[in-house]
């Protein structure tokens, strides 16, 4: 009689197993476990938190009409990103977007958890939608050669912009700033964020890092390269007064009070493309 009682208990207690759903299994690569430890939330500006994990950036711009998410990490993120949520104060049901940087496993991994759980729309540069929706990546996409192995889960539905677009969420306005490249359709995002008519330039950088498969060369694809060099302008010239990149330790400090961070990471973008094509350009060895 008494177990049963305290069965009846435990059951009472925790009335639902814990089911870890197919688009939350974990993504097996060698930095996911350390780009995926757990960080505190932090406010970055008066309307903007951080919400990501250590190594891959996750940020919550909040309106009193709801909220939007910009990237979401690894599947095994989306837990982490939510609880960060609620940790920061606010209801991840607010959550009316979700915007995307670029469509690869390590930023958009966790996207169809979260607009599951959360009900929100989910946005990404045009030529980012063939990923997010059937995968596993754009076949133009220098890192398309991984083939399977990088297949992240897919969503149903996503809108596509194109640079120049806005989202807007009662009196907040998030813009698309086209920064594909690295990967099609790679999108920037910028906003203000505003306290006591004192306004500051928010911006969300994308990834500029020329990465490819071992086969691939970025100078036989051109206008991937002027894609690139294209977008390192754009984000150099932005208005930045606070910075965050999609991988937050490539972002650089400004090195000086007239460099913007948006500026200081365009140099580094500059010089790593610079890098990569003089590399590409050695000849092969012939023996
Ligand atoms: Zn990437």
């Amino acid at each position: 009689m008494i177990l049963t009682l305290s069965l009846s208990a435990a059951l009472l207690a925790n009335p639902m197993p814990i089911v870890q759903h197919e688009d939350q299994k974990p993504f097996n690569c060698t930095r996911c476990d350390a780009w995926n430890e757990h960080v505190e939330p932090h406010l970055l500006a008066a309307n903007t938190w951080y919400v990501g994990s250590k190594g891959l950036a996750s940020v919550l711009i909040v309106d009193k009409k709801g909220l939007v998410l910009i990237d979401g990490g690894l599947p095994q993120s989306a837990e982490l990103i939510l609880d960060n949520v609620r940790n920061a104060g606010f209801d991840p049901a607010e959550i009316r977007w979700i915007l995307n940087s670029h469509a690869h496993f390590d930023h958009a991994g966790g996207i169809a958890a979260l607009a599951r759980i959360t009900g929100a729309q989910v946005a990404a540069g045009r030529d980012g939608v063939f990923a997010l929706t059937k995968g596993p990546y754009h076949p133009e996409d220098p890192q398309a050669g991984f083939g399977e192995r990088v297949r992240f889960p897919s969503l149903s539905h996503v809108h596509a912009v194109d640079d120049g677009d806005v989202i807007t969420v009662g009196s907040t306005t998030i813009t698309a700033v086209d920064s594909s490249g690295h990967a099609p359709g790679g999108m920037s995002w910028r906003w203000k964020s505003c306290r006591d008519d004192v306004c500051r330039d928010v911006v969300y950088l994308d990834s500029l890092n020329p990465v490819s498969t071992d086969d691939y060369r970025f100078s036989d694809h051109p206008k991937i390269v002027e894609a690139l060099r294209a977008a390192t302008e754009r984000l150099a010239a932005l208005p930045c007064d606070v910075a965050m990149a999609a991988h937050p330790d490539q972002l650089p400090e400004a090195p000086n009070a007239t460099t913007t961070r948006c500026a200081a990471y365009a140099d580094q973008a500059r010089e790593n493309l610079r890098k990569r094509l003089e590399k590409e350009r050695k000849p092969a060895v012939v023996l």
